[in-house]
Order: structure tokens, then sequence, then C-alpha cells
């Protein structure tokens, strides 16, 4: 099974670099080891699928959904816009979201709920701050994280989604998790499930996310229980990107 690669654009790029991103990357997909998806930001998202037509080697990723499905909520994309663009994944929980737009848990497990709903699949982020990793706190906070969304629902809500690990400290610092501290995450993130349920734990997938680009991909991606990547800055770089995908 190839392991997933997501290109997070975060705020940035416009037509032109689409059209060029596209361009250039379109000749590496179908021989890449990887299954490659894309988060530009939302209003790009209809522009991409048409100009994807649905290209088997690619899909799309909204980098967010809003708790509610239509109504006066001005700014906000509801799940059911996504769906009708054929977006594949949605991220959910990213930390710049917490940071930048208060996003707490209870919203976090709605959009979860939403999304599974649509048979989208959530990639749903978790990780800790820069303090608790020092403290050696990083297992105990990640569980937490995951503990408010099965214990408001069930296990269940597990199946078939995304965890990304994504130590906050190392998203955008340049700081990747090193190889160690990243096996020991997702290890016990794995177990853990394990112990909760057998069949969920066959039917989830756990991937990396933090300062990951051309020079450390390789080793993070190749560790046994990292299922994929999640790539912010790199990503923007043509290059780089490709670089990573055709290796
Ligand atoms: C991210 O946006 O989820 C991310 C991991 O960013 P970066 O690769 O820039 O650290």
């Amino acid at each position: 099974m190839k392991k997933i690669i997501i290109s997070n654009w975060k705020l940035n790029g416009n037509i032109n670099f689409i059209n060029k991103y596209i361009k250039k990357i379109k000749i590496y997909l179908k021989n890449s080891n990887y299954k490659i998806s894309i988060a530009p930001p939302i209003i790009y998202l209809y522009y991409m699928s048409k100009l994807l037509k649905k290209n088997k080697y690619i899909s799309l990723t909204s980098q967010n959904t809003d708790i509610h499905i239509n109504g006066a909520y001005t700014g906000e994309t509801s799940i059911n816009m996504i769906k009708d663009i054929n977006v594949k994944y949605v991220i959910i929980g990213h930390s710049e979201r917490k940071k930048y737009h208060y996003e707490n848990n209870k919203n976090i497990l709605k959009k979860i709920i939403l999304t599974k709903k649509k048979n989208i699949i959530p990639i749903l982020c978790i990780g800790e701050n820069i303090k608790e990793y020092k403290k050696n706190k990083s297992i105990e906070i990640c569980k937490k994280q995951i503990n408010y969304i099965i214990k408001k629902k069930n296990i269940k809500i597990l199946e078939n989604i995304i965890i990304a690990y994504e130590p906050i400290w190392s998203i955008g610092t340049g700081k990747n998790a090193n190889i160690d501290h990243i096996n020991k995450i997702h290890n016990s993130i794995k177990k853990y499930i394990y112990s909760l349920n057998k069949k969920i734990y066959n039917k989830f997938k756990i991937i990396y996310g933090g300062s990951v680009n051309y020079k450390n991909f390789k080793d993070i991606i190749s560790q046994k229980n990292v299922d994929g990547l999640l790539i912010g800055n790199s990503s923007l770089n043509i290059k780089e990107f490709i670089n990573i995908i055709n290796n």
C-alpha cells in the first residue's frame, strides 16, 4: 500500500502558481511511490478540481470545514460544498487554526463527525507544544487529544480516519522531530488504539508533519509506523516537492 503525502499550502498560492505547480508535478505523479494530495486555500479547490480533471494519481484536501452545513455564517465553507467538488480529505484541528481561529476540541469533534458523514476522510491533527515536549509529556498530550474524541463518541469515530502527529514546536520552524521521537509517539498511539479495539487499529493511519523537507523526508516516511507525511513549507517549493514525490 502506498504511503500518503499531503501538501498543505496554508495561505499561499494563486492561479499562476497553481498552473505552474500542476504542470510541473503532473509528470511525476503516475510513477510516484506515494499517494499525493494537495491542500490549496479553499477558494482554489474548485479550480484545481477542474484542472486535474479527476486525475487518478492525485487528490484534493481541504484545509478546513465549518461546523455548520448552511446558514448565516459569513466567510465559512460547509462540508456539503467541499463534497460537491470531490475532495478526498479534510484537515481538522491544525495547530494554526487552534492558535489563530480559536478552534477547540468541541468544534474539532463536530467537524470530524460531519466530514465522516460525507465519506470524506478527516485528517485529525494532534501534537504537543514545546513546554510539554520538554517535560516529556508528548504521549500524554496526544492521548488526551485522542481521548476527547473517543469519549464523546466512541472508538468507532477513529475508523478510517488519519491522525497527523504534528508537534507544534516543529511546525514551520525548520526543526523536525527526530526519528526516535516520531517512532515513540507513533508506536504508542498505535499500541493504544490496538489496546482499545483491534478492528479500528487496522482501519486508521498515522502520518507525521513538522518541518519535513527533501533532506529528511526519506528517513521519516520509511519508518514502519509512519503511514505518510503532511508537508507545509517545503511542499510550496516545486523543485523540492518534486524531489520528494519522485523519490
Ligand atoms: C503543516 O502545515 O502541517 C506543517 C507540517 O508545516 P511545515 O511542514 O511547514 O512545518
